[in-house]
């Protein structure tokens, strides 16, 4: 059951092959079998998950079902989930049970989705590798020395491994697309104010969007399909209409423009992963695409803008943990001041800590206009790059990381080694647009990505290029031996 598709699964659930309760329990078996491998969940929702399977059946009986209902599915643990914990894999939080859902979870709730739980991820999304999380790393499915990449790692690690058939990850520099490439999977990150930001806990909130991660394009759109929409209580939200991201999976690539950014095929990227980006480059060729060689001349600014940008924003967002109002608090406080300073020194991590000096830095008084201001100026820089591409081509197309992973510890010593995992997903963030990820080979044993990038709210195009690769190829559809 688990080898099938969400696509596969709803249509199981929609001619009674299966019940929800039957799938939802073989997922949960799953999680109880498999995880102690993985440490990709956070949290198991056990006995919410058999609460809403058999409503969801009962739905199905009373005919009103949509394609999600009873499909189980989980959550990376920064969205807000109605009592149950929410911790963003930090200590700060590891007692904060969210009083409300987030936008994000109360729309595939409608739609019907069982959630089985609640996945691991980098602390407050801060991080590459998922060893940033108070609640240890995860291991990659296809190499347990190896980590899933982050900060969706256990959300990437869960689908790979099918412990569940797709979950929600969320991407500020690449934190959907990255595990998703080093884990075998589908990812998308949609573009800014597609999906609303309401009940996320927020890191840098002109960067983080939520997207789905998943076995296939085909599933990434019945997703999307529940997760996208405008909500008034996101002021950064979009109001611009939703299309159905499944309609045009199927169309025909012939003349499609393809751009090859030069700065994406640098001294930087490691050979293999080189040459399975560009055997999928040739696959495209042969479903009518032509290629076209771009320039992203301003792409070596962004791991340094985004380094202001996203400590910035994320110094101000964490000012909210004060040890008062919810979250960690010290024992024993002296006074107010002590209770601040040791509440959020004992319940951050260092990753956590690192970027809240970087950005408190960066914003104060004397240093603003020389970094944070500059930082937004190269941002401007690397979006224009974009816009003059995509007069030219439809879609962007690259590797998604510069490398097939690396091993847990291997880059924990090295912040600024890890912060280059991102060079190839950071600046699509930093110019708000959409970005997939999608499995087309293989290195040393470990799965490679393709990334593919589009122009504002062209996810449906995203999709659909995605979706033809995947009707040619079975890269998608491999499944690591131990947890076949
Ligand atoms: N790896 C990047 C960082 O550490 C991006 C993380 C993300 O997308 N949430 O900030």
């Amino acid at each position: 059951m688990h080898n099938q598709t969400l696509k596969a699964l709803s249509e199981a659930l929609a001619n009674g092959q299966v019940s929800s309760e039957e799938l939802t329990r073989h997922y949960l078996e799953r999680i109880a079998q498999h995880d102690p491998q993985l440490n990709s969940f956070i949290t198991v929702t056990q006995e919410q998950a058999m609460t809403q399977a058999r409503a969801a059946d009962q739905h199905r009986a009373a005919g009103k079902a949509t394609p999600l209902t009873g499909i189980p599915i989980a959550h990376k643990d920064i969205f807000c989930t109605q009592g149950v914990k929410t911790s963003c894999a930090s200590r700060m939080l590891d007692n904060f049970i969210a009083p409300y859902d987030a936008t994000v979870v109360a729309q595939l709730a409608a739609a019907g989705v069982v959630t089985l739980g609640k996945t691991n991820m980098d602390e407050f999304a801060m991080g590459s590798s998922n060893e940033t999380s108070f609640y240890g790393p995860v291991n990659n499915p296809w190499d347990t020395d190896y980590v899933p990449g982050g900060s969706s790692g256990g959300s990437a690690a869960a689908v790979a491994a099918r412990l569940a058939p797709a979950a929600t990850g969320t991407d500020t520099g690449g934190s959907i697309r990255q595990p998703a490439s080093l884990c075998g999977i589908t990812g998308l990150k949609p573009t800014y104010g597609r999906v609303s930001r309401w009940g996320m806990i927020a890191f840098a909130s002109s960067l983080d969007q939520a997207g789905p991660m998943t076995q296939t394009a085909e599933d990434a759109a019945l997703l999307l399909n529940a997760m996208a929409g405008f909500d008034h209580r996101d002021s950064t939200s979009t109001d611009i209409e939703v299309p159905d991201f499944t309609a045009d999976l199927n169309r025909p690539l012939d003349g499609l423009r393809i751009g090859l950014p030069k700065e994406f095929f640098d001294q930087g990227l490691d050979a293999e992963v080189g040459a399975v980006v560009q055997a999928a480059i040739a696959q495209y060729e042969k479903l009518g695409a032509t290629l076209v060689d771009i320039e992203l001349p301003n792409t070596h600014l962004s791991i340094p803008a985004y380094y202001v940008v996203a400590p910035a924003e994320a110094s101000s967002n964490l000012s909210r943990y004060d040890g008062v109002r919810f979250g960690y608090r010290c024992a024993d406080p002296m006074d107010l001041e002590d209770l601040y300073k040791r509440s959020r020194g004992e319940g951050f991590g260092d990753e956590v800590k690192r970027r809240i000096l970087i950005g408190t830095y960066a914003l104060s008084a004397g240093y603003y206009d020389a970094y944070y201001l500059k930082a937004q100026k190269a941002r401007r820089l690397i979006k224009n790059d974009f816009d003059a591409a995509f007069q030219q081509v439809d879609v962007i197309m690259g590797p998604t990381s510069p490398n097939a992973g690396f091993k847990l510890g291997e880059k924990a010593a090295d912040p600024v080694s890890m912060y280059l995992s991102d060079i190839y997903t950071i600046s699509v963030n930093m110019a708000g647009l959409p970005g997939i990820s999608i499995p087309a080979g293989m290195s040393q044993g470990r799965p490679v990505g393709l990334q593919i990038i589009g122009n504002y709210f062209d996810e449906a195009r995203l999709l659909n290029v995605a979706h033809r690769y995947q009707q040619e190829t079975d890269w998608h559809a491999q499944l690591p031996a131990a947890f076949a």
